[in-house]
């Protein structure tokens, strides 16, 4: 099926500031040919999505397919809702959004100890990212139920996204003795990669960097939006733990 979505460059008016080269976390332009709009990959662009029309100065980018009434801004800065939760289609501000997304912070050891080191990160780089202009807003959210993991789009546990991106890359899991005790299966938790090691709990390097990385260039991965479909992995924790606890909710409450 043909793309029905996607920018399209008005070349007359472009001022090639590759500004929408560079803020397009889903690779739709051609980064080798930046500062150059060239879109050589539409099928990555995300349905009404508005993102980089939003921050073109001069409004040389429309869409095909575009039916919203949209048109562009022209520098302004547009305030439409965005397509998804990646900050792809927001105003370019300077914002941080940390987001700490977890299974359970009482019994599991990678889901405790990645909350700690997220913590002490986040205490060294808020007062930095603050004096540079940065709004930093960071906030925690155990995923109790399988709703809510569709609701976040979550893949794995623990989870850390910054804007909306997951910042530690491509999701790898090993067998997690914690949550396979807690729901009474065998579940699989996330493990982290740096610098050639495999870690449990993600040493505050990599965490520090890959938060830079995410804020002032380009992210490690892709953003959370696009198809999601709860892993079977999760679905046995949740199912095993409402089974154990026997709360309706699933989330320990009743
Ligand atoms: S910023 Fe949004 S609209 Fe622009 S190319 Fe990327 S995904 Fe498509
Ligand atoms: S943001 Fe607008 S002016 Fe800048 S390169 Fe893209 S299309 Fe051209």
């Amino acid at each position: 099926m043909a793309k029905t979505w996607y920018p399209v460059v008005d070349y007359s008016v472009c001022i090639e500031c590759g500004t929408c080269v560079s803020k397009c976390p889903h690779g739709v332009y051609d980064t080798s040919k930046a500062p150059s709009p060239v879109v050589t990959k539409p099928d990555e662009c995300v349905d009404h999505c508005h993102g980089c029309g939003n921050r073109c100065p001069v409004g040389a980018i429309t869409y095909v397919g575009d039916n919203t009434g949209w048109t562009p801004p022209n520098g302004k800065q547009e305030t439409a809702e965005p397509c998804c939760s990646c900050g792809c289609g927001e105003p370019a501000e300077k914002k941080a959004l940390v987001e700490y997304l977890y299974l359970d912070l009482s019994a599991c050891d990678r889901c405790i100890g990645t909350d700690e080191v997220l913590d002490e990160v986040m205490m060294t780089l808020t007062p930095a990212l603050k004096l540079a202009g940065f709004e930093v807003e960071y906030n925690k959210t155990e995923i109790k139920t399988a709703e809510l993991a569709e609701k976040y789009r979550f893949l794995s546990s623990p989870t850390i996204r910054v804007n909306g991106q997951d910042i530690c890359g491509p999701v790898k899991e090993n067998s997690c003795g914690c949550c396979s005790e807690i729901s009474g299966n065998d579940v699989d938790c996330r493990v982290f990669e740096y610098n050639g090691e495999t870690y449990e709990v993600p040493p505050k390097e990599m965490l520090a960097e890959a938060i830079l990385k995410s804020i002032f260039g380009k992210p490690e991965s892709g953003c959370s939006c696009g198809k999601y479909e709860l892993p079977e992995n999760l679905r046995a924790f949740f199912e095993g733990k409402k089974g154990l606890s026997g709360c309706s909710c699933g989330g320990g409450c009743c």
